[in-house]
This record gives C-alpha cells, structure tokens and sequence, in this order.
C-alpha cells in the first residue's frame, strides 16, 4: 500500500528583534510559514501552496499576526512626543550613563529601541549629542519619574524598566552602577522590589 497526503512543515524564514506585546519588551522573534507538502509515507516531496505565516516570540512563544512587527510602544499623534516615550528615552539615558562612559552597543540598543518603538525618530548622531548634553547636565531622574508616575498606568511603569533593562544588559553585563539606577527608576516609579526581581528574571540571562 502506498501512504500518500499531505503534510505541514514549519519553516522559520525572518528572525530579529520586535517589542512582544505580551512581554512588553524587546525580545528575539521568528517569522514562520506553514508549508503544506505533498507526502509520499510522510516524508514532503511537492510544496504546495503556502498556508499561513506568524511570528513567535522567543521568550513567551507567544505568536502574531505578521504586523506585530510594526507594533509601537505608544500612539500617538506624531510630532509631540508622549509622556510615556520621554520617561522611557530619560530612563534608558540614564542607565547608558550609570557606568560613567557612553557604550556603544548601548547607545545602539537606546537607538533601536527609540526608533523602532515609537513614531519620533532620532539619528544616531542626533541622540549621541542628546546624551553628551545630559552627560554634563545631569538631572536626578527620580524627581522626574516620581512626578510623572500617576500619570502612567502599570503595563507602561514595567515598560520603562524593562526598556532600561534592555540597555543595562546590551554590553553584555549588568554593572553595580546600573543596577542602582534601575532601583532608583524602580522606586521612584513605585514598582515594588518583588515585581522588580521578577522583571529582571525574565530580562536578563543568568
Ligand atoms: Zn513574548
């Protein structure tokens, strides 16, 4: 007898980085397709026509519509950037300056995250001068945070640490300095240190 049909194979075609809704960070993802296959005793001899594509994230392997990809950390209406993206932009600047230099592969993940997360882009040489100015002027940035908390509900409070959790990681360590940072955002944001450790369980490696 010969056993004939017809098969799925899961193929990942795209991977890179997106801002996982259900995460609320910048995680890796990958774009999928089901393939439907023509099978002589299972094994696929003939594509067919492609069935469907999504994208998974790598952490909660939660999938989505391919348009997850355009997903923005706020709407706005342009120009006037939100409450929420500037607490965010401050937040990762200052842990980018915790360590007393300006990282590259930090100043990099501040840029992608601005860029690719909210609708006011920035070049990157732009934002290199943003930070050389607050590097000389440099605001306690709990003042701020503690001001505009009320403002923020708590899925965009556990969005700014994550987005400066993001930053604090991207050379591939998190230092003392940057760490007190984050406790500082974390306090001043009146996330509490439990929810913190948690947030940073899933962050961070290790
Ligand atoms: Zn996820």
């Amino acid at each position: 007898m010969i056993i004939y049909g017809t098969k799925g194979v899961t193929i990942t075609t795209k991977k890179g980085q997106f801002l996982c809704p259900n995460c609320n960070r910048v995680n890796k993802y990958r774009h999928k397709k089901v393939k439907r296959f023509f099978h002589l005793y299972w094994v696929p001899i003939i594509p067919l026509n492609t069935e469907m594509e999504f994208v998974e994230c790598s952490v909660c392997s939660a999938t989505y519509e391919t348009e997850v990809l355009d997903y923005k950390i706020n709407f706005n209406d342009g120009g006037i950037q939100s409450i929420f993206e500037q607490a965010i932009q401050k937040a990762m600047i200052q842990i980018l300056l915790a360590d007393g230099e300006i990282n590259t592969d930090e100043l990099k993940m501040v840029h992608l995250i601005i860029n690719r997360f909210s609708y006011n882009d920035i070049s990157l040489a732009d934002l290199d001068s943003v930070v050389r100015k607050l590097e000389v002027n440099q605001e306690p940035i709990s003042k701020y945070l503690t001001a505009i908390a009320p403002l923020l509900n708590d899925r965009e409070k556990e969005g700014i640490l994550n987005c400066g959790l993001n930053v604090a990681s991207s050379d591939g360590k998190v230092d003392d300095n940057e760490l007190s940072v984050i406790l500082e955002i974390a306090n001043s944001l009146g996330v509490s240190q439990t929810r913190l450790k948690e947030l940073m369980q899933i962050s961070l490696p290790n």
